[in-house]
């Protein structure tokens, strides 16, 4: 594959560099340091994201109908590396346009796109994800919350854990058991003011916002909440995961975090020893491998090839240079991490997960193992 980007997609990205400058606040770098899911940015994308829709860059490559002004799908990327680089500042609302926005076009019934579509475009939401339970993060398929129909309702009971964001969301897209047979299991769209609902967030190593457990104590969600068929959330969740493995553009953030650490061993006149250099440019070509099997999986969605294990390739290729790039902080700047430059102590937090969020790294093995190379199964 060649690539290169035209000089319109140019002119798209130094609109949305353009657009940062002029609209983050000069404090943006403190609220940055909270975190992710810190209260402080998702309280401020409440702010940024109705003011990054109003210019029409919250949901570009959207359809017009549902509020998005038929963008190329490489805009969405182009806006996701800027936007990561600066810390995203649309804080969980990523994955609404990433992937609960395009599931309900995809598998959502006529009212749920009309109520929902135009909220998240408008950049007025908060989802989070329940999907992993404690005996169910792999294998998903053993997840046990359960959903019952009863009359004009499904009742729901059950617990998720790791939900990210989820003491601060508005929604949960949430999956859950709609039969005995391992698979039967359907989406819903469940309010999270819902009565029965309770989120306990727990601590950890991450930063704060991420480790929550969910609570769904007879929860009554209506029927029209069912997205899809009942019994069919599995077709709903493999297209939507497929969409968010390669959403977020690590490799983007990763280079910026890896020139501030050359930066500053210049400063300190460590960057002469080749050893330092020479570690410095293994994770340089681990990010670009990342950042062009990134380019690649976009350019098979645009021309509508069929399915390849080339998203979990890309998402071990990054997942191993973020982790090379924590060593490298480990063994050349570890002031920074405690305190010292807060660029990259945040890159270091925000990575500690990042083999094991949307999908284990040894589960991306396995995968490329079976579909890729057609191994056979291990006994
Ligand atoms: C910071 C963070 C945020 C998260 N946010 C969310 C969220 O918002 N919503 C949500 O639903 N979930 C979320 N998750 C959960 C995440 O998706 C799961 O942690 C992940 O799927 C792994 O599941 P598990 O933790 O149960 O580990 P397990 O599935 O128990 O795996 C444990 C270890 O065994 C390995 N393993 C398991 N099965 C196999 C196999 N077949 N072959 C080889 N190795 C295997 C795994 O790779 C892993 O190393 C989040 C997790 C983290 C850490």
């Amino acid at each position: 594959m060649e690539f290169a980007w035209t000089e319109s997609q140019q002119r798209y990205r130094e609109q949305v560099a353009t657009f940062l400058e002029d609209n983050l606040p000069d404090d943006w770098f403190d609220t940055y340091c909270h975190g992710l899911g810190s209260p402080q940015q998702i309280d401020y994308a409440r702010i940024f994201c109705p003011k990054l829709a109003k210019a029409g860059l919250l949901t570009p490559q959207w359809p017009a109908e549902y509020g998005g002004r038929d963008g190329e799908p490489w805009e969405q990327f182009i806006l996701a590396e800027e936007l990561w680089s600066w810390g995203e500042p649309r804080g969980p609302q990523y994955m609404n346009v990433n992937w609960i926005g395009p599931a309900l076009m995809r598998f959502g019934t006529a009212e749920q796109k009309a109520e929902h579509l135009s909220r998240i475009a408008t950049g007025e939401v908060i989802w989070c994800q329940g999907f992993s339970e404690p005996q169910a993060g792999t294998d998903l398929a053993a997840l046990q919350t359960k959903a019952e129909r009863i009359g004009d309702h499904y009742l729901i009971n059950g617990m998720k854990i790791w939900t990210s964001y989820s003491y601060k969301a508005d929604w949960c897209f949430l999956l859950a058991r709609t039969g005995p047979e391992r698979k039967a299991i359907s989406c819903f769209l469940v309010p999270m003011n819902s009565k029965g609902v309770s989120v306990v967030p727990f601590p950890g190593l991450p930063e704060y916002g991420h480790l929550n457990e969910v609570f769904f104590e007879d929860v009554e969600v209506p029927l029209g909440n069912l997205v899809g068929e009942e019994g069919k959330g599995w077709e709903v969740i493999t297209y939507a995961l497929s969409y968010e493995r390669v959403g977020l553009p690590r490799y983007h953030w990763g280079r910026k975090v890896l020139d501030t650490a050359v930066a500053q061993l210049q400063a300190e006149g460590r960057f002469d020893d080749p050893m330092v250099r020479a570690h410095a440019g293994r994770i340089v070509s681990k990010f670009e491998a990342a950042r062009v099997l990134t380019y690649l999986v976009v350019d098979q969605r645009v021309k509508r090839t069929p399915d390849t294990t080339d998203p979990n390739v890309q998402r071990i290729t990054a997942a191993d240079a973020c982790c090379e790039l924590m060593n490298f902080l480990m063994e050349y700047l570890p002031d920074c991490l405690s305190g010292g430059e807060r660029y990259l102590e945040l890159f270091y937090r925000h990575n500690i997960p990042a083999t094991i969020a949307a999908g284990t790294y040894e589960l991306q093995l396995d995968l490329i193992a079976q579909r890729g190379l057609t191994l056979p199964r291990g006994r």
